[in-house]
């Protein structure tokens, strides 16, 4: 079904850390070294998997969908719809057989630093701490910035024509509004982040085909000081002021026109 690219979107992205960010890596097992490490690349900087976000933005556009009695499969793998039978996450963010529309890049950061943090196990039966077992947790500190990118193949769902993208922006100003959940710790007050689309352009066939590689911007961030805690109410401001409502509207049409727990529209 994606055999012909009419379009591809590509969102240029950060994650701003707001508490101590903890994504686990492979313990080294060292003497010495810390017991519960944090994802890092062959050079020694952290960074966030497009996996890890991509899980976060699924869950959270099904729980959307779930909340208006729209029909979505469960991400577990003996439950993902069928082939052919796919549901509108399916289509997004892939199912049993098709790869879905949405791919999200690792986000990376330019710093090394990272902080250690102490923990104390606590023995499920008795909650109290279970005997000596102290643990050190590496964490990425609060005011760490990750950039990344998420691309969309062909942001059209059914006559609504940045759908994808509505989808997507959507769900992101759910995400800042209300879990702003990441990694692991989260009961410990870890992970709260924020994601912010910063420049979003659109490449058409045609431009490969005339090399304009760069594409044409749909829309960018606009700078404020007080952007943190715009986001954080869920708002997006971005220039045109009304195209994040239109991408949203399109979402909107599309969902609207889906039948109750049923198919595709
Ligand atoms: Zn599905």
């Amino acid at each position: 079904m994606f055999d012909t690219l009419e379009s591809r979107i590509i969102i240029d992205y950060e994650i701003w850390v707001r508490s101590d960010l903890h994504i686990g890596g492979h313990d080294s097992g060292a003497p010495g070294a810390v017991d519960m490490g944090v994802m890092k690349d062959v050079d020694g900087y952290p960074f966030v998997p497009g996996s890890s976000l991509k899980g976060v933005l699924r869950s959270e556009m099904e729980r959307l969908l779930n909340g208006l009695g729209k029909h979505v499969c469960s991400p577990d793998p003996d439950k993902l719809c069928k082939a052919g039978e796919e549901c509108t996450v399916c289509l997004l963010f892939g199912g049993r057989e098709v790869a879905g529309s949405i791919r999200v890049r690792d986000a990376y950061t330019d710093s090394r630093r990272t902080l250690i943090r102490d923990g104390v196990r606590i023995d499920r039966k008795t909650r109290k701490a279970a005997g000596g077992a102290y643990y050190t947790m590496e964490v990425v500190p609060k005011g760490t910035k990750f950039k990344g990118r998420i691309t969309i193949e062909n942001p059209k769902l059914g006559e609504c024509r940045y759908a994808k993208l509505g989808a997507l922006l959507g769900t992101v100003r759910f995400f800042n509004a209300t879990s702003k959940s990441l990694g692991g710790g989260v009961s410990r007050g870890f992970g709260e982040v924020l994601i912010v689309p910063r420049l979003i352009r659109e490449i058409t066939a045609d431009d490969y085909l005339e090399g304009r590689y760069e594409g044409r911007e749909l829309v960018s961030l606009i700078e404020r000081d007080d952007l943190g805690e715009i986001l954080e109410r869920g708002e997006l401001p971005m220039s045109p002021d009304d195209a994040v409502d239109r991408f949203i509207g399109d979402w909107k049409g599309y969902v609207e026109a889906m039948e109750d727990g049923g198919k595709e529209p």
